[in-house]
């Protein structure tokens, strides 16, 4: 399959939807803290190498997977973004903006996003492209479109990250998005949740991870705090579990992928997942929390 940087993939009927790319591609610490340096200009193997505690051959990995999905171009030892990768600005973004308003552990400093329309240092609001109102999590509902389902959703091995030289800082840049979209299982309950699962069965069903694998990340999500449990709360197979304030308020990370990844993996058969606001069609626009304008890519520093 070719991914053209500076145009969609056409995927193929009845394989891989959008979400897996997505999942595929970001659901990795190290891709995400790789993004976040190049989106502040970096592009050279050795700067990254200086920045981040990784290896030479993780980052030769994860640097080779984003050049072949489009997201780097390769010219010798410097790695540009392509129009695809600094695409996904309003994931680390949006993510930057959750680490600052809830999360509480951070050793290394959280990037700083300053807004150049304005010169203030902002968070990201979530507004509705279509009607301009500010949108809250709630307010949005989302559900599986004509390529959606869960077993297309899943990364198959082709869209998965090479295996193994999983991140492991401790406490890091994005600590507590870690333990949300890490990894594959996670960034997968995660998108169940939104998508309305509340019980055990239905995350086991929808996601198809070994029960071991839900018990384990129902636990850690009620750590995090972004999800909580109702009723019999020493039986996860009894208990109901509600995303919280803090768990919907990464709603726009997850929708920021979401976007990205329908925007440059096409499904023939039409998008894996549809939003509504109200009684229309949602797309996400992003405010500066500050002046309340649209961000654009171009007007943000990440220092
Ligand atoms: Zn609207
Ligand atoms: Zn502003």
């Amino acid at each position: 399959m070719i991914h053209p940087p500076d145009q969609p993939t056409a995927l193929h009927a009845g394989g891989d939807n959008s979400i897996a790319f997505l999942i595929g591609v970001t659901a990795d610490e190290w891709t995400l803290l790789i993004l976040r340096h190049a989106l502040q200009g970096v592009d050279s193997f050795d700067q990254w190498l200086e920045l981040l505690p990784i290896s030479p051959p993780v980052l030769s990995g994860r640097l080779r997977r984003m050049a072949e999905l489009g997201i780097v171009a390769v010219s010798g030892d410097t790695y540009p973004l392509t129009r695809r990768g600094a695409a996904l600005w309003p994931m680390i973004v949006t993510l930057a903006g959750w680490e600052k308003v809830w999360g509480d552990d951070h050793v290394e400093p959280l990037p700083r996003l300053r807004h150049l329309r304005c010169g203030a240092d902002f968070t990201p609001l979530m507004a509705c492209g279509a009607c301009g109102e500010v949108a809250a999590a709630r307010d949005v509902v989302g559900e599986f479109g004509p390529s959606g389902s869960w077993p297309r959703s899943a990364p198959s091995a082709a869209t998965r990250r090479p295996a193994g030289g999983s991140a492991n800082l401790g406490p890091s840049f994005f600590p507590q998005s870690r333990a949300l979209i890490g990894n594959r299982w996670a960034a997968a309950m995660l998108s169940a949740a939104y998508l309305g699962a509340t019980r055990f069965s239905q995350f086991h069903r929808q996601v198809g991870a070994p029960a071991t694998v839900i018990a384990d990340r129902l636990r850690v999500f009620r750590e995090v705090g972004v999800l909580h449990a109702e009723g019999d709360q020493d039986r996860a197979d009894r208990a109901t579990f509600r995303l919280t304030d803090k768990g919907r308020a990464f709603f726009p990370v997850v929708m920021s992928g979401v976007e990205w990844s329908q925007r440059w993996y096409v499904a023939p058969e039409g998008p894996a997942l549809e939003f509504q606001h109200r009684d229309h069609r949602f797309w996400m626009l992003l405010l500066c929390a500050e002046c309340e304008k649209p961000l654009a890519g171009r007007d943000i520093e990440v220092g």
